[in-house]
């Protein structure tokens, strides 16, 4: 089955259809390039074609590459890279000539896209060559090129054709951020030229196929006297832009994603030159960036395995049992959000509280998050007050006799949870889930008759914009409950890791370390300003004191505490609770009370680390140096992701870099600390480990593991590699 056929209509007009067979949404692939080349020249030298309207079969037009595509290209190497990115120049380069007289610009075929919906990366980039985009009025329709999400960065001329058409200035959102817009949004930004109602997508654009003139076909940069809007890099506006857009990128990036800087290289070399030269620059900058290790890493953690857990590479062989009613129990901050991505699912939630007043507040929320979707025109009333109607909050246990799957998320208590379980289980024969975050499963499941129903199901905050969800097996979870979770966790459309039951599981095991590290860092009397800027700088989103204001101190006390009852004397935490307990104490608990490691105004906007630190907390004298600070917060999380993996609490180094980097925002540049720790290798690893477990305590001890893997010369994707 080809991906793209060519009818011609007895007016002239042909219709190149792109219908990815098999695929619910069109993707880019090697064979997909050749069969679009052919038609192209099928078409601008039959003389009974007029025109081309490029379009596609599905609702949407291209979700991108293939990115297992560009896997392919990098293992051939740099050469082979430019290569295929220059032919890729080159198809897109006759579709933008189409047939025109090089020097009278004139007696060329229009060529126009017709987006019925989506058009992300090479999706967009190959419109961008088009002489017109046309896309269909569809609210859900997301357009854009968030290369730069997976780091990598628009190599098909889309890095120099948006410049050269809206200027460097107002490119950057787009190019730098990966931001996607709707319909009208891209029309607005410049993205496409004209939208449209869906039902009359076809018929205008084959309406402004016959009527363009050779002057409509001609692109700014192709025409006589072309300027790049908003100025080239020696104009004195474009100067402007420039300077700040390279400040821009180092301020956000920190400099560990050179894709960034590469795309700025691009742009910045690219309006110096003509057009061609301009996408031979792009062409080098982008072969650069595919043979960089972050790229790969990032690409097969955010890309190919990713996309691998979601279809269920951990689930076991069972037969697909999606769940048609879900209960919730505790309709607070975690089960409301739940019974809202459940129900815009498509799934009938029972919402359950102590109190009808508590339930319905929990419906609440869902209705002020659907209000905002229809503010923001991402929705229509009807589907609002659809999927509003699936929630009905309740206090009655009874309503949830024909539920197939139960989620917990009372007070983190486990006397309340026992009592939720035995309640439940009366009402319903469900398979039982517990939202909890730090409760061993194995123990709560002892409050339920059906042990091997019972799993944990752990959301992470806010439920609706938290990609991750961790599925916990518990010492008696059968195979079943797991297979549940994860259809579950497919209907939400989020990301599923499963791991096996331990204190914190995998994810909040691993930040508690690094939350731990800043505030031991703190107590030792290293300047604040320090610790963040050398985790901002490792390429964390959130420096840890941030982190910890962000989730609020009592969370961090509730946890030393009870961490503390648990593990008696061996409790390792001691220096770090010095400071947790101090600014408890001074009642500077977290962005929620407008005060904690750093300062805020009335309406709770963070200003800066709070000036009393120094004081509470004496500087050390000398200050160690930035490397030392960021060996410490990178080795704490890294240390502790391999210890997990060596307890059996992971299974699959996959999840445990996708769900690093989900679940707790570590480094994503890096791949995850597996592929981190592959990259550096597990003797450097374990070397400075050691090092550091010298100077800092045992906590930085290098796992028997690492050690062993060190030994033999062994990286993690190998060792522990699955089918992928
Ligand atoms: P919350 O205090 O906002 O909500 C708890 C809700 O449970 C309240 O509405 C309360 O009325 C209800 N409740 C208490 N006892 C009940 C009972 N016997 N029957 C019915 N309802 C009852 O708490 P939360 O932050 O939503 O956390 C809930 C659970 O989720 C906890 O186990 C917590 O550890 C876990 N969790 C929280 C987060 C987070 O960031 N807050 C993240 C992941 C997991």
């Amino acid at each position: 089955m080809p991906d793209f056929t060519l009818t011609t209509a007895p007016d002239g007009v042909a219709t190149i259809t792109w219908d990815v067979a098999g695929k619910s949404m069109n993707v880019l692939s090697l064979a997909g390039i050749a069969e679009l080349d052919g038609l192209i020249d099928h078409a601008l030298s039959d003389p009974a074609i007029r025109g081309i309207i490029l379009t596609s079969a599905k609702p949407d037009f291209a979700g991108g590459m293939d990115l297992r595509v560009i896997a392919q290209m990098q293992a051939g190497g740099a050469q082979a890279v430019f290569d295929g990115v220059m032919s890729m120049h080159a198809l897109l380069r006759k579709i933008e000539r189409a047939g025109m007289d090089p020097k009278t610009l004139r007696g060329g075929k229009p060529i126009v896209a017709a987006l019925p919906g989506t058009a992300l990366g090479i999706g967009l980039e190959l419109p961008l060559a088009c002489h017109r985009i046309i896309a269909a009025d569809t609210p859900r329709a997301k357009i854009g090129l968030p290369e730069i999400k997976v780091g990598i960065f628009p190599g098909a001329g889309g890095t120099t054709r948006l410049t050269r058409k809206l200027g460097a200035m107002a490119a950057a959102p787009f190019l730098l951020e990966g931001k996607l817009s709707d319909p009208n949004s891209a029309r607005s930004g410049g993205l496409v030229d004209e939208v449209v109602p869906p039902e009359t997508l076809l018929a205008r654009a084959r309406d402004w196929v016959l009527a363009a003139s050779d002057a409509d076909l001609v692109k700014p940069w192709d025409a006589k006297g072309y300027k790049m809007p908003g100025g080239t890099p020696y104009h004195p506006a474009g100067f402007m832009t420039f300077v700040g857009a390279s400040a821009m990128v180092t301020g956000q990036t920190m400099g560990v994603y050179p894709a960034a800087r590469a795309m700025l290289s691009a742009v910045y070399e690219g309006a110096l030159v003509p057009f061609d030269t301009a996408l031979k620059i792009e062409a080098r900058w982008f072969t650069q960036i595919l043979m960089d290790p972050t790229s790969s890493a990032m690409i097969r953690t955010l890309f190919i395995n990713k996309e691998a857990l979601e279809k269920g590479a951990n689930r076991p062989a069972l037969p697909d049992s999606p769940v048609r009613h879900l209960g919730v129990i505790g309709a607070g901050m975690m089960g409301a959000g739940i019974a809202h991505v459940a129900a815009l699912a498509g799934i009938t939630v029972t919402l359950v509280d102590a109190t009808q007043e508590a339930a319905e507040k929990g419906r609440a929320h869902s209705e002020t998050l659907l209000e905002k979707s229809v503010r923001r025109r991402k929705m229509t009333p009807g589907k609002m007050a659809e999927t509003l109607a699936r929630i009905t909050p309740t206090t009655d246990y009874t309503a949830l006799g024909t539920c197939d799957l139960i989620v917990e998320a009372v007070f983190e208590d486990p006397a309340v949870k026992a009592e939720v379980t035995r309640r439940a289980e009366a009402a319903s024969g469900a398979i039982f889930a517990t939202n909890t975050s730090t409760l061993p499963i194995t123990a709560l499941a002892r409050a339920s008759l059906r042990p091997d129903r019972f799993l944990g199901i752990h959301f992470f905050s806010p439920v609706d914009k938290m990609a991750l969800v961790e599925i916990i097996r518990g010492k008696d979870t059968a195979a079943e409950a797991v297979a549940k979770a994860l259809d579950f966790v497919r209907q939400l459309r989020k990301t599923p890791i499963v791991v096996n039951d331990a204190r914190f599981f995998y994810a909040n095991r691993c930040i508690i370390p690094y939350l731990n590290e800043g505030m031991r860092l703190v107590a030792e009397g290293v300047t604040p300003a320090l610790i963040e800027n050398a985790a901002r700088m490792l390429g964390m989103p959130l420096g840890p004191l941030q982190l910890i204001d962000e989730t609020s101190l009592d969370l961090g006390v509730r946890i030393a505490r009870a961490t503390r009852a648990a593990m008696g004397d061996a409790y390792p935490d001691g220096d770090v609770d010095a400071v947790l307990f101090r600014m408890a104490d001074l009642g500077r608990m977290g962005k929620k009370a407008k005060a904690g490691f750093y300062a805020y105004d009335d309406t709770g906007k963070r200003l800066g680390l709070w000036s009393g630190l120094g004081t509470e907390f004496p500087l050390a004298n000398p200050q160690p140096d930035l490397a030392t600070v960021q060996k410490r917060l990178l080795y704490v999380q890294v240390l502790e992701a391999i210890r997990a993996l060596e307890q059996g609490v992971l299974t699959d180094i996959r999840e445990g870099d996708v769900g690093a980097i989900l679940g707790w925002g570590f480094a994503p540049w890096s791949g995850g600390p597996f592929s981190w720790a592959d990259r550096i290798g597990a003797g450097a690893v374990a070397e400075t480990a050691q090092a550091l477990a010298d100077a800092h305590g045992p906590r930085f001890a290098p796992p028997d593991l690492l050690v062993d893997m060190a030994a033999k010369g062994e990286t993690f994707y190998r060792r522990f590699a699955k089918a992928a």
